[in-house]
């Protein structure tokens, strides 16, 4: 059967705007769930940029990405929004009748809301991939961890030179079988703790550092992978050798692109791969259907965080109208409003 829930808005990105939505949704009374496909909330901050400070969101000087978003979940936490991560929003469409919004997840969930906030920033995060590997992915190739166990008793290489690399190797070499940690030369970009934890397991031959380039992927008879074959660089030396490798699972994280993804289908006015908003309500061609933040574009549309929030704010005010058509909306200050307060669940 077809999970269904219903709230009052859904938020199609966890970004920084997303996150930001809830809050602005929050105080007027409106619950809200966020889709994002990435594992994490925080968007272009969290993934891009997590330790670069940042310096101008109002009235704080200086903080880095991942603080920003640390302290968006802080400040959302009092509306317990309901996060869908890892999960992409497919589709949008009417109810049956015709009273609210439908958005499809890639799992089959549908949420039902009377409004939509597309938050979607550049679009969906999605792995950079293995050229050549297609055929693999599913059977041995793959770009995310869902689950450690799944590795245990297996030869697993792990491709890439950053975070998720290092820290991919440090989780599976209890685990699995044989580790072999691949780059195509020997610097990393990832913590220095990680990359030093990961170099005292190379020195104690717990994995294996295998500087080149992966150059062909071999399977067995059931067509998963078996074997990849590898261009090896020797460190200084011009001299390269072929060597293949045992490998029953190969872990890529080659850093992440931006697409916009299924949000191109769903019959808003485009210009430019943008979504068309107006200033006002930040609606866009669909009633009941509004974007901000990066997704969006207007006359004068600057892509900031602070511009973002400051739409989040407006379009609060219009999915109110849509969500409440028969309530009148009180406008109220945080420091002055009880209601807002309640809400909250701050007290003077
Ligand atoms: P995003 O942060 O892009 O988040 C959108 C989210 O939506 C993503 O997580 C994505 O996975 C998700 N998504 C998209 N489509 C789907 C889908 N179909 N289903 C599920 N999920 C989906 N701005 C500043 O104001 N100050 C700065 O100093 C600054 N520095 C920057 C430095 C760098 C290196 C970069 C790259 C950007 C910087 N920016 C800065 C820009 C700022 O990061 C963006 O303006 C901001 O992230 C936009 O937020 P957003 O929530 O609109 O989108």
């Amino acid at each position: 059967m077809t999970p269904t829930m219903t709230t009052d808005v859904i938020i199609i990105g966890a970004g920084p705007v997303g996150l930001f939505a809830v809050f602005e949704l929050g105080l007027l009374g409106l619950r809200a769930h966020l889709i994002d496909i990435l594992p994490r909330a925080g968007g272009q901050c969290a993934e891009l940029y997590p330790e670069k400070p940042i310096y101008d969101i109002p009235a704080i000087p200086s903080c880095t990405g991942q603080e920003l978003v640390d302290r968006l979940l802080q400040q959302i936490k009092p509306f317990a929004p309901t996060f869908h991560l890892g999960r992409s929003a497919q589709g949008l469409a009417r109810t049956a009748d015709d009273t609210a919004w439908q958005v499809t997840l890639d799992d089959g969930t549908i949420l039902t809301g009377a409004a939509v906030v597309i938050a979607a920033g550049g679009g969906q995060f999605e792995p950079k991939k293995l050229p050549g590997a297609q055929a693999f992915e599913g059977k041995g190739v793959a770009y995310a961890v869902r689950e450690t166990q799944a590795y245990r008793d297996r030869d697993v290489v792990i491709a890439g030179g950053g975070d998720s690399a290092l820290d991919w190797v440090l989780a599976l070499a209890p685990v699995a079988r044989s580790v072999a940690l691949v780059h195509r030369r020997d610097a990393f970009r990832g913590a220095p703790a990680s990359e030093a934890a990961v170099r005292a397991l190379v020195a104690k031959g717990q994995v294996a550092l295998l500087i080149g380039q992966i150059t062909d992927y071999h399977g067995d008879e059931a067509g998963h992978l078996a074997r990849i074959s590898l261009r090896l660089t020797g460190q200084g030396d011009e001299a390269t050798i072929t060597q293949e490798v045992s490998c029953q699972a190969l872990l890529a994280f080659y850093g992440l692109t931006m697409r916009l993804g299924p949000l191109a289908d769903f019959g808003l006015a485009l210009e430019r791969q943008l979504v068309v908003v107006d200033t006002a309500r930040f609606e866009t061609s669909l009633p009941g259907v509004f974007a901000i933040g990066d997704i969006n574009t207007y006359p004068g549309k600057l892509k900031l965080i602070l511009s973002g929030f400051h739409e989040a704010a407006l379009m609060a005010h219009a999915a109110f109208g849509v969500c409440r058509p028969d309530e009148r909306l009180r406008f109220g200050y945080t420091t002055t409003s009880s209601d807002l307060k309640a809400r909250l669940g701050v007290h003077d």
